[in-house]
């Protein structure tokens, strides 16, 4: 007897209908004749359409010998989906992995971890966190917000919950910002369980992606580390996800599939009714807000472990300019790095932006630099004698004459960027072993190890480096860190952009003085009196949170309403803003929602795409997926426009 089922291929044309020989379980794995090839896809939980004529519905070609993809894997798909309005074959893709129906000749082997390989003696602050952990893990879902400042033992602290769970025989998902999943995180891992876990990330060869996923999908790989789309593998038996950093923007994808990983994850874990941990020293707002009302658990690491102290913040007011050229560290600044190179000891400065100047300006006729493609300035990139788009990456050699004057000699840089500090640091300090650290000049894990090793090893002074060093590291001997620009982030002014930047300067600030010296850091900024930079400098992090809580309440801001946004883009920029406007017109009259824009973007051309943004904001009791789905089957976009929704929206540009 035939049977009728349907299959989600993972493209976003959603399911179709087939026939089989054999009753196939949902999650099964099949070749089926999809357009002119066959493809793979997943037998789905859809009921299918018995109107159609038995003879027009096809056989699938085949069903693969590969054990299905669990039961809570295809519901989390399904809401995934239903939660981001994307396609649900598009969120399927995510949960697949290439070459699946290939068979590894030697495949990799995945150890146990032992729970019990190495214990630590907890402070007693760290025990009570550890007894809370512990006796959660049998409970079911929920969530925890594990909220210790840097150096507190959080790590260590959740450490315990994931041995309890291998202890129980189940698998832990442990969720990591891409730039943390180094191997000083692994190191220790290692240092706790005897072996390393499985490892999931972008830069994977094909023949590890296979073998891990099918490892996870047997059961076989119990601990698995990962950056956010680890959260798509299919566990057979999860019974713990820890977030860690749980405020980090990078858990937000921007392309594809929009989904935030730290939301997602909480989704998951309900779905496996498993407790979910979010670690982090300075938590997002939403989470916080769901602590302090006992929606999630508060678990507190108040001080820093084994008596090191959080570092001594001056604020250095760049109002007063120095006489002479344009400097970027101020005498207060470098008094402290050279006192510091006299104690022996490191120093790091932090610039969260990559290149030598953001904008290269004509003397003669006041033109800059700009990109063809976007509405963005070039950056110069000294080192490399490029100017570079940072947002499609066009490139072109610095010119020696202004492109559009002519006039010779005439480009001078604006502004300052990693390289520029790097620069001002060797005129500076000579003598110091100085180092940059960027994306731009260390391109694979392996030089950033390297890199990391000579920082452990002392034969670096003074480090000038971007975000990439922010995390996860804890160097003995780095006692001073001073930010170059405190009051770059809080520019642009959207949403998150004070809670970014309190969150960031209080992470790097973080490196200083990790172990038993004093440690201090700088501020430099042009705002000293700014809420944020006060905040910082007291380390008053309920002052920040109240203030932004208290504004976020008055305009009806997430957590306190929801937001999504509506991104129109096209070649033809009347085409694209026309739909734009058609669409807003379409707009449900409703108590509750309220519609901003069109307007064109902040980035208003991206790659030679014109863009236009609408948001909408609604209260929290509304439901913004069923509005918005039936609003965008009332909107006909022509054929070159794209529009795209983005629940929960992190990026406004
Ligand atoms: P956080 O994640 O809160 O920044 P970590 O877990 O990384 O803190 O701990 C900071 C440092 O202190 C690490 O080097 C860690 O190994 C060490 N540490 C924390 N708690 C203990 C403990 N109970 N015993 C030994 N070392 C600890
Ligand atoms: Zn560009």
């Amino acid at each position: 007897m035939q049977h009728r089922i349907t299959v989600l291929f993972p493209t976003p044309l959603g399911c179709f209908d087939y026939k089989a020989d054999n009753e196939l379980p949902v999650g099964s794995f099949v070749m089926a004749p999809f357009g002119r090839k066959k493809t793979m896809g997943i037998v789905w939980d859809k009921a299918p359409d018995m109107s159609f004529d038995d003879e027009k519905v096809k056989m699938i070609s085949e069903s693969l010998p590969i054990d299905p993809l669990p039961k809570q894997t295809v519901d989390f798909v399904n809401w995934v989906a239903g939660y981001t309005l994307a396609p649900v074959g598009m969120v399927l893709k995510m949960a697949l992995t290439p070459e699946i129906e290939k068979e590894s000749k030697k495949p990799l082997a995945f150890a146990l971890p032992n729970p019990d390989f190495k214990t630590l003696t907890f402070s007693p602050e760290q025990q009570s966190a550890v007894d809370e952990i512990k006796s959660q893990i049998q409970d079911g879902f929920h969530t925890s917000l594990l909220d210790g400042v840097t150096g507190s033992g959080k790590t260590e602290v959740y450490f315990e919950a994931v041995a309890e769970a291998i202890r129980q025989n189940k698998q832990v998902l442990v969720l990591l910002p891409e730039i943390i999943l180094t191997t000083a995180w692994l190191g220790r891992f290692e240092n706790r369980f005897g072996v390393k876990p499985a490892l999931w990330h972008s830069a994977m060869t094909p023949k590890t992606r296979r073998d891990t996923y099918k490892a996870i999908k047997s059961g076989e790989a119990k601990v698995i580390v990962g950056a956010r789309s680890a959260l798509f593998l299919p566990f057979t038996d999860l019974g713990l996800i820890i977030v860690d950093e749980e405020h980090d923007a990078s858990f937000k994808q921007e392309e594809g599939v929009l989904y935030h990983a730290r939301d997602m994850g909480i989704v998951r874990a309900k779905i496996a009714g498993c407790p979910i941990i979010l670690a982090s020293a300075t938590p997002s707002l939403e989470t916080y807000c769901n602590a302090v009302t006992g929606k999630y658990h508060h678990i507190h690491l108040p001080s820093r472990f084994a008596g090191a102290t959080l570092p001594d913040i001056e604020v250095v007011d760049m109002r007063q300019k120095e006489k002479g050229p344009v400097k970027f560290i101020s005498p207060a600044l470098r008094k402290a790095i050279a006192e510091t190179l006299e104690k022996g000891e490191q120093s790091l400065l932090f610039i969260n932006r990559r290149g030598y100047a953001p904008l290269v300006l004509c003397r003669n006729c006041g033109e800059r630099l700009k990109c063809p493609y976007c509405s963005a300035w070039l950056v110069e990139h000294r080192q490399g004698g490029y100017a570079q788009c940072h947002h499609c990456g066009y490139t072109i050699k610095r010119p020696t004459h202004c492109p559009t004057c002519n006039e010779e000699n005439s480009l001078v840089s604006c502004g300052p960027g990693v390289e520029r500090i790097y620069e001002e640091v060797c005129e500076n300090f000579p003598m110091a072993r100085s180092q940059m650290i960027t994306s731009d000049t260390l391109s694979n894990p392996v030089e950033f190890d390297e890199l990391i090793q000579k920082i452990h090893a002392g034969e670096l002074d003074i480090l000038i480096g971007t975000q990439m060093l922010a995390k996860g590291h804890h160097f003995a001997n780095l006692t001073l860190v001073g930010i170059i620009d405190a009051d770059m982030g809080l520019a642009g002014g959207d949403l998150r952009a004070s809670e970014r930047t309190f969150q960031l300067l209080h992470q790097v600030m973080g490196r200083a003085g990790r172990e038993s010296k004093k440690g201090r850091a700088l501020l430099q900024s042009y705002v000293p009196d700014n809420l944020i930079i006060k905040a910082l400098k007291e380390n008053d992090r309920s002052a920040f949170l109240t203030e932004e809580i208290n504004a976020r309440q008055l305009l009806n801001m997430p957590p306190f309403g929801k937001l999504a946004g509506v991104i129109f883009s096209g070649p033809n920029e009347m085409l694209t803003y026309n739909t734009a406007k058609n669409f807003v017109a379409a707009a449900p009259f409703m108590t509750g929602v309220e519609v901003l824009g069109p307007v064109a973007a902040p980035l208003a051309k991206l790659r030679g795409k014109y863009r236009f943004r609408a948001l909408i904001k609604t209260s929290k009791d509304i439901k913004l997926q069923s509005i918005l789905s039936h609003w965008m089957r009332l909107v006909k976009a022509p054929n070159n426009v794209d529009i795209r929704l983005d629940i929960d929206p992190y990026s406004f540009f």
